[in-house]
């Protein structure tokens, strides 16, 4: 039996609909949501993400102002600049891209933005907010993993999902939302001992490691659900994810592609956090 494909993109756009017709909502009383992307340096990386993040919004009717600053940006000036877009009323999510050159403390600058702003999800407060099971802005990318499961209705209940990686903002956020859905959660990372023996006993793995097809069939057992956070380049420069989707699909019942699976969920999540914040906004001011 092939496993079923998790297709991240189709869910995406479902996601997207939806939110460009909440955007056009909001446009009819005059507020357009405005998502400020801040990119310091000239990380080709980067600077990929940050253009598909500008060129969704446009596409959905959101505002994004793309703020780009060499290198040499001092920490001081951008955390004015921080300062500066959360008194901004028409702007509603603050974005940094990561990461920072080394001479800005990343830390420092995550704290600036202000909490209302934190489309992203890393402020402490959204982190511990969303610890405790409160309303917070939710990592996008972990967020877009949950979206992917209810979709497929691969309910997390009860289940054994194993997380390899403790980033945090993939690994670490994605244990404690499955954690909140009821899964038993067992985190795994580059000091685990005997990976093998924990992945082999999840119903659902989620792997964010960072490693070109670094899973095979012999991690899973049968019937596993696979989603597969890694970005990475093969042997011939090909993008990939960590787990060797030809060698596992015989074996997983579900599996996001790489590419086509979480990434675009991550981008996704990110214009729903930057409607929301535009939302209630709105109620607020009402
Ligand atoms: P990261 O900060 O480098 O974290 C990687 C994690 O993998 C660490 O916790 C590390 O353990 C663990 N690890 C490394 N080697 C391992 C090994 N041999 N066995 C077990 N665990 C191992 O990376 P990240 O930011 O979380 O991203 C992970 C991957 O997801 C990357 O490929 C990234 O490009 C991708 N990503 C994709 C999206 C998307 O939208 N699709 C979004 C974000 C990230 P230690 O903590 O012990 O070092």
């Amino acid at each position: 039996m092939s496993a079923t494909l998790i297709d991240g993109k189709a869910v995406s756009q479902k996601i997207k609909s939806g939110i460009a017709e909440r955007v056009e909502r909001l446009a009819a009383r005059g507020i357009v949501p405005g998502l400020a992307v801040v990119l310091v340096g000239d990380d080709p990386a980067s600077h990929t993400y940050v253009t598909s993040k500008k060129r969704t919004c446009e596409a959905l009717g959101m505002r994004s102002d793309l703020l780009q600053f060499p290198a040499s940006m001092s920490e001081e000036d951008l955390l004015e600049l921080i300062g500066n877009l959360n008194r901004d009323p028409e702007i509603h999510g603050i974005l940094v891209q990561l990461p920072l050159p080394d001479h800005i403390d990343e830390f420092k600058v995550i704290v600036a933005i202000d909490p209302e702003k934190d489309v992203d999800g890393f402020h402490p407060v959204s982190v511990g907010n969303m610890s405790i099971g409160r309303e917070a802005f939710l990592p996008c990318t972990p967020h877009g993993i949950l979206k992917l499961l209810e979709e497929y209705e691969i309910d997390p209940a009860g289940k054994h999902a194993v997380v390899i990686g403790r980033s945090n903002i993939v690994g670490k956020p994605a244990g404690v939302l499955l954690l909140q859905k009821d899964a038993t959660v067992t985190y795994c990372h580059s000091k685990t001992r005997d990976l093998k023996n924990f992945t082999r006993q999840a119903d659902i793995l989620i792997s964010a490691i960072g490693r070109a097809k670094f899973l095979g069939k012999d991690h899973l057992k049968d019937g596993a659900v696979v989603i597969d956070v890694g970005m990475n380049r093969d042997e011939n420069g090909k993008l990939c994810g960590d787990v060797d989707f030809d060698d596992v699909l015989g074996t997983a019942s579900y599996i996001t592609p790489v590419p086509g699976g979480v990434g675009p969920m991550t981008i996704a999540m990110l214009m729903e956090n930057t409607l929301l914040s535009a939302e209630r906004g709105s109620t607020e001011t009402k």
